[in-house]
């Protein structure tokens, strides 16, 4: 699914076959999890390929990198470059790209000079699917900010999201949504969470989640239809009464949210605003400006 035989990548200065590359087996991230990663998208638009928000995932990555203390080999701009040779190599326009930063050989806790640096891409939809979402509140807490670097996307940090998720499908929901350690809610387990009451959004304020680029997107978005947004703390209980919810981020996009604990939202998903704000988004990510307005 992710590569075939002629799937090119993007290691440590070469252009590889997927099928003909490998990593250390003794790589200090795949024993502790130290690593950093993306995900970005391309879009196909009326001028080719359109890596959305490239600077701000790349700035993130180097972010990333920095908190992990990784001294990562490649500017913003050159990562940018690569990425869009990746894309043009493979014959991809509409992808989602991967690239990772992960360690070689060594089991001591701490830094080690040997950094790869991979990237990679293919064809995925949307993550989290097109229909309404039915989500749990997770038995799982967002990592606490004092334990770990929230905003910095490090491999490790998934394994709590690799739980949530996997508890939240065992019970027969699509999806888990996740308190931080003061029993608010944060976020889901690779999303960003907003939703509507009386004609106003909530999310979550940044500290205790990840800073998503697509979460920013909205915001923005938000502001040039003139919808209000609240950044605060809010729980469970304010959601059950909500009017509609989504989720955002660059695998997920804007994904319409049904219901959290079975409690069903007021609005059906096309009159809420995270609908209106999900063909914006569409809009903005193919560079139709001048549809923003307009269904996609
Ligand atoms: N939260 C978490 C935990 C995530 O993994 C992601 C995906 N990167 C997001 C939020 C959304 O971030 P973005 O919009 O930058 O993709």
């Amino acid at each position: 699914m992710y590569y075939n035989n002629d799937t090119l990548i993007f290691l440590d200065g070469n252009w590889v076959k997927a099928k003909d590359s490998s990593a250390d087996l003794y790589s200090q991230t795949l024993h502790y999890g130290a690593g950093v990663f993306e995900g970005i998208r391309s879009y196909k638009t009326e001028n080719g390929a359109n890596v959305f928000k490239a600077k701000e995932h790349y700035e993130r990555l180097h972010y990333s990198a920095e908190k992990m203390h990784i001294k990562l080999p490649y500017s913003v701009e050159e990562l940018i470059r690569l990425t869009y040779q990746l894309l043009e190599k493979n014959g991809l326009e509409d992808a989602y790209i991967r690239p990772l930063v992960y360690l070689g050989e060594n089991m001591q806790l701490q830094p080690t000079n040997k950094v790869h640096v991979m990237l990679c891409a293919w064809e995925w939809g949307r993550y989290l699917g097109n229909t309404g979402l039915r989500l749990m509140t997770s038995s799982f807490q967002r990592p606490n900010p004092k334990s770990c670097f929230v905003e910095a996307k490090v491999t490790g940090h998934y394994t709590n999201s690799i739980l949530a998720t996997t508890e939240a499908k065992q019970k027969g929901f699509d999806e888990a949504l996740l308190l931080d350690m003061n029993g608010y809610i944060a976020e889901g387990p690779g999303a960003n969470f907003f939703y509507e009451k009386g004609g106003k959004l909530f999310t979550a304020p940044l500290g205790n989640i990840l800073a998503g680029i697509t979460r920013q997107t909205i915001l923005d978005l938000a502001k040039e239809l003139d919808f209000t947004v609240e950044e605060k703390y809010f729980t469970p209980k304010d959601v059950y009464e909500a009017d509609g919810a989504f989720f955002t981020g660059t695998a997920a996009e804007v994904a319409g949210i049904e219901s959290l604990d079975n409690k069903r939202f007021n609005l059906k998903w096309e009159d809420t605003m995270g609908y209106t704000l999900s063909n914006a988004y569409m809009n903005r990510v193919r560079e139709k400006e001048y549809k923003l307005f307009e269904l996609v």
